[in-house]
């Protein structure tokens, strides 16, 4: 069995790793921060000095990055992938980026011969942790099949969506389905308290209805709570919206209300949650309308 590279040993990176190397494969890591580094060789990995020397020593290397420009930097950049893979490599992009970068990335490489799978994966540090994620894989079949068990060994489902890129707008189309629906349900709990409803029972009343969802079950409870820990950040959900709004410009779609709830989340980060779990949109319609939505009692 080759070694597999790893590249991006973060809040997602550092658990998926171990769970590979739990699985019996043998990882060589690199991340600029030299903390997780030493974590993840501690528990059986070997250093490299550079993604360069990572491709050089792997012919199957994954990277789980914050975003595109990061992506592009240690795929192509100085020192990086592309100047150390040998042909019929396979660069596994875990990382949530812009789709068209994906695209980007994988013609260059391609130009070497080195393939590329987008794979980013939805389910956060828990399910890193239990590798039990979803992971959404844009690519080759051939190149898919031949990644399977390694994918297989950090997520409970791995499905394969199409063609490069397309990993990357299944898991923005996730993104906007959860931001809008997280800004539907406050924009209804706000109304509801402020009416003098109780939330709590608006909710239990509604649920198994036809706007019950797992997002209204994941967040309506933690809002009522007024419990805001991540999860996931604001900022994080920036990210993925500004990914969503760049890649739909670019194929000609509008996201109107997509375009609103990004600016909520703008003005949320302004207002110094940045860092709040995205349930905290709630935090801007309660402000609006001066009422807090929490339970009674
Ligand atoms: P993170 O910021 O915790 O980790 C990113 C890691 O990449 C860091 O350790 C950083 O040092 C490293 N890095 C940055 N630039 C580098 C470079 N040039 N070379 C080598 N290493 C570099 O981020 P995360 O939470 O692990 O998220 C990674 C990706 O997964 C993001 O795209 C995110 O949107 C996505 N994601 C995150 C979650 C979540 O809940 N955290 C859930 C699903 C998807």
């Amino acid at each position: 069995m080759s070694k597999i590279g790893f590249i991006g040993l973060g809040i997602m990176g550092k658990p998926m790793s171990k769970n590979l190397l739990k699985a019996g494969y043998e990882l060589v890591v690199y991340d600029i921060i030299k903390e997780p580094v030493e974590e993840v060789v501690a528990a059986g990995a070997e250093a490299a000095g550079s993604p360069r020397e990572v491709a050089e020593r792997c012919d199957k290397i994954i990277t789980m990055l914050p975003n595109s420009p990061h992506v592009k930097e240690v795929a192509l950049g100085k020192n990086g992938i592309i100047e150390g893979a040998r042909p019929g490599a396979i660069l596994i992009d875990m990382s949530s980026i812009d789709p068209m970068v994906s695209r980007e990335v994988a013609a260059e490489l391609g130009k070497k011969g080195v393939r590329m799978l987008d794979a980013p994966v939805s389910g956060g540090e828990p399910k890193a942790i239990d590798g039990t994620l979803s992971i959404m894989v844009g690519g080759r079949q051939e190149d898919f099949d031949a990644c399977y068990n390694i994918l297989k060994a950090m997520g409970a489902s791995v499905v394969r969506v199409g063609d490069i890129g397309a990993g990357n707008v299944t898991k923005l189309a996730n993104q906007i389905i959860v931001a809008l629906n997280i800004a539907a349900m406050s924009e209804a709990l706000v109304l509801a308290t402020k009416a003098g409803v109780d939330p709590e029972l608006v909710y239990q009343a509604i649920r198994g209805g036809l706007a019950g969802s797992t997002v209204l079950d994941a967040k309506a409870p933690l809002v009522m709570a007024g419990q805001f820990k991540p999860g996931f950040r604001i900022n994080l959900h920036i990210k993925d919206l500004a990914n969503a709004l760049a890649a739909s410009h670019q194929v000609g779609v509008p996201l109107p209300l997509t375009s609103v709830t990004m600016e909520i989340l703008q003005a949320l980060k302004v207002d110094g949650l940045g860092d709040a779990d995205h349930g905290a949109i709630i935090r801007f319609y309660e402000k609006l309308a001066q009422i807090e939505v929490r339970k009674k009692g």
